[in-house]
C-alpha cells in the first residue's frame, strides 16, 4: 500500500493534502518518495525560516540529543534559560513562557492577560476579549473561539464565553468595543490565514492607545510574522507599537515544535507558580534547536535580507500580475507576502506543483508567499517563471 493510501485509512480526514510524499530537505528544496526536487516557497507555513536541514541547527540538535532530551519544568535547564535570555535581548520583553505551538501561545496568553487584567483592577467582571474578524489564532477552544471567522467555529459550539468581533482595520469599532470590562485586545499585525493582509498603523496605534486608557493587555498574535518573517524581528517594529503580550511559535524553532511567550515584567508576574504549565514546553531539544535558528538569523543577517529579497519578491510578482493580468494586489510585508488572484488560488497551486514550486493558497482567491528567509533571487527568479507559467495555464 502506497503511504498515500495507508494515510486515506489512517489518519483522521483533518487535512486537504496536495498528493505528494516529501522524503527530504536541503536548503529551500525539497525531494519527494520519487526524486522529483520543488522549491519550497511554504516553509512549513513560515516554519523553516533558516531552510531545511541548516548544518548549524543538525549540529546542534545532535549535540543536545546526545546529552539530555527531556526533563521536566520541575527542574531546569540550560537551552530553555539561555533560549529566554536571548529573546529579551531580541525584543522589549523581558520575560518568557515556553510551549509548543501557536495555539498553546495563544491560549497562555489569553489566560495571563485575564489573570492581569482581574489582579490589577480587582474587579471579576474584567474578562473581556477583543478580537478582529477574519482573524486566525489556532484549533484549541480558546484561540478557536479567538478565530474571528464563523467557518472554523461550524460544528464546534459553544466556544468560550466573553470574546468580541470586531472588524479588522477599524479604529472606530475598537473604541466602540474596548471598555472597563476588557482583560485584552488580541491581534495580528499581518492576518495570515485571513488572507496576508497588514494592519494600518492607525488601527494598531488605536489598540494601543485604547488597551492602554482601559488597563487591558495589548496581545500581538506573531505566530506567523514573528522571527524575522517581515523583515523586522517582531512585526509590529513596523509600527512603532509595542504590545504587552506576544505569542510566537512556527519559525522560533525553524521546524522544531516550539512556541513562546513574551510579556512585560510587570504583566507576566501575575502568574504565580501553578498558574500555567506544560510538560513539552521548552524541552532541552526544541530549545537547543531555537537556539540554533537565532543564531543562523544573526550570522547570516537573515532578518535585514527578508526585508531586502522580499521588496524583490514583492516588485516581481507586481509585473508578474501585470503583465498576465491574473494577479490583482500584492500585500505584506517582507517574505510574508500575498497574492490576490483572478483566477482560483488552488488551481493555480496545483500547476505549480506540477512544475516543482510548492505554493499555498489562503482563501478562494489568495497565494501565499513564505519561503525560508534563506531564499536567494535565482530561487525566487525560478520559483516566478514557474508561477508565471501556472498562471499563464489556469482560467
Ligand atoms: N496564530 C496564527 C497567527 C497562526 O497563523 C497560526 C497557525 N497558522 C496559529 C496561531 C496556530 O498555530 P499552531 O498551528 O502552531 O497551533
Amino acid at each position: 500500500m502506497s503511504c498515500i493510501e495507508l494515510a486515506e485509512k489512517k489518519l483522521m480526514p483533518t487535512y486537504a493534502r496536495l498528493p505528494v510524499v516529501l522524503v527530504k530537505g536541503e536548503g529551500v528544496r525539497v525531494w519527494d518518495a520519487e526524486g522529483k526536487e520543488y522549491l519550497d516557497f511554504v516553509a512549513g507555513i513560515a516554519v523553516n525560516s533558516v531552510g531545511h536541514c541548516h548544518p548549524k541547527v543538525v549540529a546542534a540538535v545532535k549535540e543536545q540529543a546526545g546529552k539530555l532530551w527531556h526533563c521536566s519544568n520541575l527542574f531546569y535547564t540550560w537551552p530553555q534559560v539561555k533560549l529566554a535570555q536571548r529573546l529579551t535581548e531580541l525584543t522589549p520583553y523581558q520575560r518568557v513562557f515556553f510551549c509548543n505551538s501557536g495555539a498553546e501561545a495563544v491560549e497562555g496568553a489569553l489566560k495571563l492577560a485575564r489573570k492581569y487584567a482581574r489582579s490589577t483592577s480587582g474587579r471579576e467582571d474584567k474578562y473581556e476579549i477583543v478580537v478582529a474578524r477574519n482573524s486566525f489564532h489556532g484549533r484549541t477552544y480558546g484561540a478557536l473561539t479567538a478565530t474571528g471567522q464563523p467557518r472554523y467555529h461550524q460544528g464546534f459550539e459553544p466556544l468560550l464565553p466573553g470574546f468580541r468581533y470586531i472588524p479588522y482595520n477599524s479604529p472606530e469599532a475598537l473604541e466602540e468595543a474596548v471598555g472597563e470590562r476588557t482583560a485584552a485586545i488580541l491581534l495580528e499585525p499581518i492576518q495570515g490565514e485571513g488572507g496576508v493582509i497588514p494592519a494600518t498603523p492607525e488601527f494598531l496605534r488605536a489598540a494601543r492607545e485604547l488597551a492602554s486608557r482601559h488597563g487591558a493587555c495589548l496581545i500581538f498574535d506573531e505566530v506567523q510574522t514573528g522571527v524575522g518573517r517581515t523583515g523586522r524581528f517582531l512585526a509590529q517594529e513596523h509600527y512603532g507599537v509595542e504590545a504587552d503580550v506576544v505569542c510566537l511559535a512556527k519559525g522560533l524553532g525553524g521546524g522544531f515544535p516550539i512556541g513562546a511567550i513574551l510579556a512585560k515584567e510587570e504583566v507576566a508576574l501575575a502568574f504565580s507558580p501553578g498558574d500555567h504549565a506544560s510538560t513539552f514546553g521548552g524541552n532541552p531539544l526544541a530549545t537547543s534547536a531555537s537556539l540554533a535558528v537565532l543564531e543562523v538569523l544573526e550570522e547570516e543577517g537573515l532578518v535585514h535580507r527578508a526585508q531586502e529579497v522580499g521588496e524583490y519578491l514583492k516588485k516581481r510578482l507586481e509585473e508578474i500580475g501585470k503583465d498576465t493580468g491574473k494577479l490583482q494586489e500584492v500585500r505584506g510585508l517582507g517574505l510574508l507576502l500575498g497574492a490576490v488572484t483572478a483566477v482560483p488560488a488552488r488551481a493555480v497551486v496545483t500547476e505549480c506543483l506540477k512544475r516543482g514550486l510548492l505554493l499555498n493558497a489562503v482563501k478562494e482567491q489568495v497565494l501565499r508567499f513564505a519561503p525560508p528567509l534563506i531564499v536567494g533571487k535565482e530561487e525566487i527568479d525560478r520559483a516566478l517563471e514557474i508561477l508565471r507559467e501556472a498562471l499563464v495555464c489556469v482560467e
